[in-house]
């Protein structure tokens, strides 16, 4: 057990620093004004209902970084970078994009199965 919190300090401490190097979100994307993001899980084609949720990102704080965690508890090493599709969705000021990105973490000793589908809202200074 110490080492898996010890594993997960070490993850949120990475996180961390990413989020601090990345460029902010409004120095990639000086026109948005709004954007929010539908997140959900699916596995075997169907939506887990307990994995949904909104995420209004605050523009004034956010790194131009989009990656989330794998909402699988047992899942490890998996999570779901997509930072690059939505930055460039963002540099074509599309109002609406949907994506998805499979987990490539583990569960035990099984691929994990979930894929993690999003749908953005952005706004933009005319
Ligand atoms: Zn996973």
């Amino acid at each position: 057990m110490r080492n898996r919190g010890r594993e997960a300090a070490e993850r949120t401490a990475e996180r961390r620093r990413r989020e601090s190097e990345a460029p902010r979100l409004l120095g990639v994307a000086p026109d948005l004004k709004l954007l929010e993001l539908v997140i959900e899980e699916r596995r075997d084609g169907r939506t887990l209902p307990e994995t949904t949720h909104k995420k209004r990102v605050v523009l004034e704080h956010a790194p131009a970084l989009f990656v989330m965690p794998c909402m699988d508890r047992s899942c490890r090493d998996g999570g779901h970078d997509v930072t690059a599709e939505i930055l460039h969705a963002l540099s074509k000021k599309q109002t609406t994009f949907t994506g998805e990105d499979p987990c490539n973490g583990q569960t035990g000793s099984a691929n994990c199965q979930r894929v993690m589908h999003y749908t953005a809202t952005a706004e933009f200074a005319s």
